[in-house]
């Protein structure tokens, strides 16, 4: 049966609500801002906005002005921050004004110019990250002249709990936290809402856990896959002792062996340096990737399925950990560079 002649990419509305219900019990009463960034890491923001939303998410963070814009148009006249990650860049105050965008202010100079912004501005401090943040010291220097609404700052190291990058974080934010005392204050991501109490605060800003990548970069079964990639079956072949699969030598064939040819590839999302390690689920088990090539992939089969069967590259079999790691990267960048060439049907809208 062929559920489709292309690869299709199924968005589980219902698992995203599935996963912010477990966000917020493991957040105990502080709010679970929803991380849209990306285009709601790839899922398509519109849609998981305007569900979270009705699940009864009230903040929305951005990376770029732009997909602030864009959300708040999505949004319509749902009463939600949307805050830009970017923060007060110059020549911006305008159009972050007339979206109601909350900008995060980032650096010295954006604190400067948030003293004339006359709206609710949220503060990011660098608690050890060193990537985006005033330091300790400016935001001390800025504390008192500057109306903060949320204070900020991110983990570095939260995926492994042992880290001792982790209390140190929190000791700074601790500081931080008392120069701001009438603002809201937030530090955890995804992996910190499960760190434990300490680092919930106010606010955990839920990006990866919401579309089921687990805390430690490893599958946790409290979470739901949120994303599917399925594709449907080609052809199925049997290859000879030494037969070489796709190009150059990346797979070798070391005895006789079946094989499926799956209509996905690349161009769908599918990361190429998962070959030879990922796996895939067909025929009710795991299959391992022997070749990724733009448009083609192929898996070992040695029994079961037929050409038209979908073979599963991503969702509740083929995790999305388990093929993060295996291409050597991050969930969030597996979900992201799923790409618009699969169908994109959405549950639960
Ligand atoms: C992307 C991002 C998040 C969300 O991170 P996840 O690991 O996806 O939960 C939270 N806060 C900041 C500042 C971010 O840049």
């Amino acid at each position: 049966m062929s559920l489709t002649d292309r690869a299709r990419l199924t968005i589980d509305l219902d698992a995203l609500a599935h996963n912010r219900a477990v966000l917020a019990a493991e957040a105990a009463g502080a709010e679970v801002a929803a991380v849209v960034k990306s285009d709601g890491y790839g899922l398509g923001a519109g849609a998981i906005a305007k569900r979270l939303y009705a699940e009864g998410t009230r903040s929305f963070f951005v990376a770029r002005i732009a997909e602030g814009e864009a959300l708040r148009a999505d949004l319509g006249d749902r009463d939600a921050a949307v805050y830009v990650l970017d923060g007060l860049l110059d020549g911006t105050a305008d159009r972050l004004a007339s979206a109601g965008l909350t900008p995060v202010i980032a650096t010295a100079a954006q604190a400067e110019a948030a003293r004339s912004f006359g709206r609710p501005i949220a503060l990011q401090v660098d608690t050890g990250m060193n990537r985006q943040g005033l330091t300790l010291d400016k935001a001390r220097a800025v504390a008192s002249g500057l109306e903060v609404s949320l204070v900020m700052s991110h983990l570095g190291s939260a995926t492994d709990p042992a880290e001792p990058r982790n209390p140190e974080q929190l000791a700074r934010f601790r500081e931080v936290r008392g120069l701001f005392p009438h603002a809201r204050a937030s530090l955890a991501a995804s992996a910190g809402a499960f760190l434990g109490p300490d680092y919930r605060y106010d606010m955990v800003r839920a990006g990866i856990s919401l579309f089921g990548g687990g805390p430690g970069e490893r599958p946790d079964p409290r979470l739901k896959a949120v994303a599917t990639l399925t594709a449907p079956i080609l052809d199925i072949r049997r290859l000879a002792t030494g037969d070489r699969v796709g190009y150059g030598s990346s797979f070798t064939a070391p005895g006789p062996m079946r094989v499926a040819v799956v209509a996905a590839g690349y161009s769908d999302g599918m990361i190429r340096a998962a070959m030879g390690r990922g796996c895939a689920w067909a025929a009710g088990a795991r299959r391992v990737l022997l070749a990724v090539n733009m448009d083609i992939l192929v898996i070992a089969l040695p029994d079961g399925g037929a050409v038209g069967d979908p073979v599963e590259l991503l969702g509740p079999n083929a995790l999305l950990d388990d093929l993060a790691n295996a291409a050597g990267t991050v969930a969030h960048e597996v979900l992201v560079r799923l790409s618009s060439r699969a169908e994109r049907v959405y549950l639960g809208a």
